[in-house]
């Protein structure tokens, strides 16, 4: 069945790899929201941008009777709510925006949803969804052992989680209260083509590529669990259109490792795919000045994703590494723009 899908953020690094997906393996119609902040670049969506099933609105969330006009016009029946700010670096820098956009207008966003969802009747109004995509970040930080699960109490410590923290609390009471049609979910980190290079993993790939010092915060052994962009963007269509009104779910790849084990594996690779007469990349690795409040270690159980609608990712971090850092090499002239226009690799973030 076609559908009419609204996705805010979808200039962005995972709501670009969802548009794409939507519109090149599906059949479903979408309205792309964004603000195109620094982060948003239309060039993520030039692959699907001359779609009849496309459509772009420059818009911010936080404005309510743009977001009104354009649930009238659009009429959606799934909306999937990726707009945000990310960068928990810059949430240290500049809190205000995350308040901005992550709560206020996450806030402005479900109050047009749920008015043009009572407008709704019949079938309409049966398979309207809001979903909400957040952070395993919203958890906190784990010791070396325990898993994130859908039940594990929330302690975000960084502007950025607890910013993303309170718009989760947001859609789940716009359930509670008001019936709003809603389903959650919450993902570790993502790496894959069109990621930000403010981001480790892109940052790495192409300060390696340029001969510039690799900075890795403090002693390197903070632990992240890594998933493919588009193994998440199968999982939030999935989500999105068979998860179960009011539920949330963890999304994650179940590929834990250190920060520096990232960096030394992109070292690898590069040092395979485009050998450096200086030798190996490795050199390149400096320690710097640890993130303010650091969280240790994140890791997430997605046995309920899986064991409920039968999603798994399809890429180990080995291979979508590999994507990854070809895909980077192949596309210079996406990064270098960045590279060249809003963001030249200096550290932000230090406090
Ligand atoms: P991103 O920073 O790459 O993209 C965010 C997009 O939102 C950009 O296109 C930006 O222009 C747009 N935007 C920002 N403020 C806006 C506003 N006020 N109105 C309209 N558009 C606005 O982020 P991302 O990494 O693609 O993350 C997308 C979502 O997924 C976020 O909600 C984030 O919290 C969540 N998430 C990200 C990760 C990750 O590893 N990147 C993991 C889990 C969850």
């Amino acid at each position: 069945m076609t559908l009419r899908f609204l996705v805010t953020g979808g200039a962005g690094f995972i709501g670009s790899a969802v548009v794409r997906k939507l519109i090149g393996e599906h059949e479903h119609a979408v309205c792309v929201v964004d603000k195109l902040t620094y982060a948003g670049n239309l060039a993520s969506l030039a692959p699907v941008s001359g779609s009849n099933r496309y459509r772009f609105e420059r818009a911010d969330i936080g404005d309510g009777e743009r977001m009104k006009a354009i649930f009238a016009d659009f009429e959606p029946d799934i909306v999937m709510h990726l707009a945000a700010e990310s960068h928990v670096d810059r949430s240290i820098d500049g809190p205000a925006a995350f308040i901005e956009t992550n709560v206020v207008g996450s806030f402005t966003l479900l109050q047009e949803a749920l008015r043009h969802f009572r407008s709704l009747t019949g079938e309409r109004r049966a398979r309207f969804r809001f979903h909400h995509v957040s952070t395993d970040e919203v958890f906190g930080s784990l010791g070396p052992e325990g898993l994130f699960r859908e039940d594990s109490a929330y302690q975000p410590n960084s502007p950025y989680s607890a910013s993303k923290a309170a718009s989760d609390h947001l859609v789940r009471a716009w359930h509670h209260t008001y019936g709003l049609p809603v389903v959650m979910t919450n993902c570790s980190n993502n790496y894959g083509p069109y990621h930000f290079p403010e981001k480790l993993i892109p940052l790495m790939i192409i300060n390696a590529l340029e001969g510039k010092p690799l900075p890795v915060y403090g002693n390197g052994l903070n632990v992240r669990d890594w998933l493919y962009v588009d193994d998440h963007a199968e999982a939030l269509i999935t989500v999105a259109t068979a998860g179960k009104t009011g539920e949330s779910y963890n999304i994650g790849g179940h590929n834990e490792r250190t920060n520096l084990e990232v960096v030394k594996t992109i070292c690898a690779i590069l040092d395979e795919l485009r050998p450096d007469p200086k030798g190996s990349r490795e050199r390149l690795i400096t320690h710097v000045d640890d993130r303010p409040g650091h969280d240790a270690r994140y890791a997430i159980d997605a046995g309920k994703i899986g064991r409920e609608l039968g999603w798994a990712p399809k890429e180990t971090f080995e291979t979508g590494l590999r994507r990854t850092v070809a895909w980077y090499l192949a596309n210079p002239r996406w990064w270098g723009d960045i590279r060249s226009g809003v963001y030249r690799g200096e550290r932000l973030g230090a406090a």
